[in-house]
């Protein structure tokens, strides 16, 4: 697929049932070579203006969806370019609905009790595994620790919602240590899952 530049920030144009198949052979990949995904909306092209660890994190993702109107609107006035929508929320629930229990997903982030709750709903509705859970309240003197505990578990999905650059960056920052073949900074879609 191709990539573009928006806002000084890469943006692969790529749609939902591509963006799947794509992330499946990943996870199918026996060498489970971690690779990042950003799903770009507009409050991480504002907020990495300012943040060049973001900034960064973002240039050197694995892949980068259009998550949603905003993005798509940009890149037809400002590239003329027609990118598909590759939504987080609909790139996780197509991930689960595809792999089920072939997924062993770690949920990071949120506030204490939502991620239980995200991953008692997943298990129950699409059958996924759940490979650990850990709360998004930590500083960065715990970074490691809490990727060493998701390194453990032998996940295969990381699901990272700690908020709009920590999730992008701490995926980024400690991907090698992570070693989970499809990484996610997925913000909102573990307090949706969590119902
Ligand atoms: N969050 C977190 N740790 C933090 C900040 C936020 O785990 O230090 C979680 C928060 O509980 C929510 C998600 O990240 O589940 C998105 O938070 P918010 O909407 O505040 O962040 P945004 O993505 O809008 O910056």
């Amino acid at each position: 697929h191709p990539r573009l530049r928006l806002f000084d920030l890469p943006l692969d144009v790529i749609d939902l049932s591509d963006t799947l198949t794509l992330l499946g052979a990943w996870l199918a990949d026996p060498a489970r070579t971690p690779h990042t995904v950003v799903t770009l909306n507009p409050e991480i092209i504002v907020q990495s203006r300012g943040h060049p660890e973001f900034a960064q994190a973002v240039q050197d993702a694995d892949l980068i969806t259009a998550d949603g109107v905003g993005i798509v609107y940009a890149a037809k006035q400002l590239r003329q370019q027609d990118v598909p929508r590759a939504p987080g929320f609909d790139i996780v629930k197509g991930l689960m609905e595809r792999h089920g229990a072939g997924l062993r997903v770690f949920f990071l982030g949120a506030k204490p009790g939502v991620a239980e709750a995200a991953a008692q709903h997943a298990a129950r509705d699409y059958g996924v595994g759940v490979a650990g859970i850990h709360h998004g309240y930590f500083g960065p003197e715990e970074d490691e620790r809490v990727a060493q505990l998701v390194a453990a578990s032998g996940a295969n999905l990381l699901l990272t919602a700690m908020g709009a650059g920590r999730q992008e960056v701490f995926n980024q920052q400690w991907r090698g240590v992570l070693g989970v073949p499809v990484m996610i900074g997925c913000g909102g879609v573990v307090d949706v899952l969590a119902g």
